[in-house]
């Protein structure tokens, strides 16, 4: 029969790597806990119309990449894109807002967008991170940025940069969405099809476009900076002092876009410094969406949040998001009952905590020791029947092939020494 193979784009994680995603996400859930961030999960199926009155939908999300389908009772669904719309939305279900003013929550699951893959690119990734709901105010903002760089030093990342921008309010996003268009409509010529009718709907995210001749043109735009008035001109200007009292590494990027409508205010992405990386090199990327609670029918609630790629943080980490666990010791049985011996030591080990391998069938103890070779295990553990009738073991050390009889009562001490 033929071989079935995983979808393009999703891949599985094999128990060689899973050890770095452990790290990866217990090193997480460790350092939000420190902030007060409990976790919330949520299903990876949602109705489709979440995601098109959440995220928009003049986005490329939702224009081109989302598996969005209907079911066998007619239902529209789409597997989320992103963590945010699901979070919000449970929130909102929830009546989350009833019992706590303000929310701190976090996620760690799967997200599905249908692009090309390519290095730091799937189609099935998965993404961390963190929704702050109910704090409007620049502390809140400069907390969670915080948070997600010392998250990346908690991983050893200690060259990481903020870019910061803001979108401002309805008011300045307007002046500067005018500003664009003006400038663009002049060289209009030189827009993509696709730019061409973005400068129409959702003229931003022609800054975002990859085509040369866009970036050109996106190169001399004014910058969002010059149109930020008001409260929204404060806002920004506090949460700067705030990153600097806290010394976050950060720097103002005028012409960043994110790739979703939600956003108002403050918004931020630190990009990855390494090769290994290729041209998909942003780590995080993050903002607030003042306006999405309402829009998804909760109270009119301020709201900032991040989400991380976990496989573009393991592929800058390299190496360095290796674990060392537990080795572990195998226990082989020999002679008449060897196996039912076998088990009894082995059981008795893993009861106090120690990792032990065992055989399921007879077997010598040469082929019994090349295996534990092969396991990389440091000691063996040999139960005999001469050494069963004295209550004893043979415990034999991997590392320079010495042997010693123990009896049984001293041998999880000495094995706990080993590992
Ligand atoms: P976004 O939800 O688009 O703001 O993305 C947040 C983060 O998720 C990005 O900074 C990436 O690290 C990661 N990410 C987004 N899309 C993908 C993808 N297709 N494959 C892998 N990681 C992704």
């Amino acid at each position: 029969m033929s071989q079935l193979r995983s979808v393009k784009g999703m891949h599985d994680i094999l128990p060689e790597e899973t050890p770095r995603w452990h790290l990866l996400e217990s090193t997480y859930r460790d350092l939000v806990g420190l902030y007060g961030y409990r976790e919330i999960r949520t299903p990876v199926l949602e109705p489709l119309e979440l995601f098109v009155r959440g995220i928009g939908e003049a986005t490329d999300i939702v224009e081109k990449e989302m598996y969005a389908f209907e079911d066998k009772g007619g239902d529209r669904l789409a597997l989320r894109p992103e963590g945010t719309a699901s979070v919000i939305r449970a929130y909102v279900q929830h009546a989350l807002h009833a019992a706590e003013p303000v929310s701190k929550l976090y996620y760690i699951g799967p997200m599905f967008r249908r692009e090309r893959p390519a290095r730091g690119r799937f189609r099935q990734f998965y993404q961390a991170g963190a929704e702050l709901i109910g704090a409007a105010e620049p502390a809140a903002d400069a907390e969670i940025i915080d948070m997600a760089v010392r998250f990346l030093q908690a991983l050893g990342l200690s060259d990481v940069c903020v870019q910061l921008s803001s979108l401002g309010d309805v008011e300045s996003r307007l002046a500067y969405r005018g500003a664009l268009v003006e400038r663009m409509e002049k060289r209009k010529e030189e827009l993509c099809g696709d730019c061409v009718r973005r400068l129409a709907v959702n003229p931003l995210r022609v800054l975002d476009c990859k085509v040369e001749s866009c970036r050109a043109v996106a190169d001399g735009a004014p910058s969002v900076m010059d149109y930020l008035v008001g409260d929204a001109a404060s806002h920004f200007a506090s949460l700067r002092r705030y990153l600097e009292r806290f010394g976050t590494p950060h720097e103002v990027a005028p012409r960043m876009v994110r790739g979703l409508d939600y956003y108002t205010r403050t918004i931020f992405e630190i990009q990855g410094r390494s090769d290994a990386l290729g041209a998909q090199a942003t780590l995080v990327g993050g903002g607030r969406y003042d306006g999405l609670v309402s829009a998804l029918g909760g109270p009119a609630t301020p709201t900032i949040g991040f989400a991380f790629g976990l496989e573009r943080l393991l592929l800058m980490l390299g190496e360095r998001a290796a674990t060392k666990g537990k080795r572990a010791v195998l226990v082989a049985g020999v002679g008449e009952g060897g196996v039912e011996r076998a088990q009894d030591v082995a059981r008795a080990l893993r009861a106090v905590g120690c990792r032990v391998e065992s055989g399921y069938a007879d077997a010598s103890l040469k082929s019994q020791l090349k295996r534990a070779d092969r396991l990389g295990a440091v000691g063996v553990v040999i139960a005999g029947e001469d050494e069963a009738a004295r209550g004893a073991v043979t415990l034999r050390d991997m590392r320079d092939g010495s042997q010693v009889e123990l009896p049984l009562s001293e041998l999880a001490a000495r094995v706990e020494a080993m590992q």
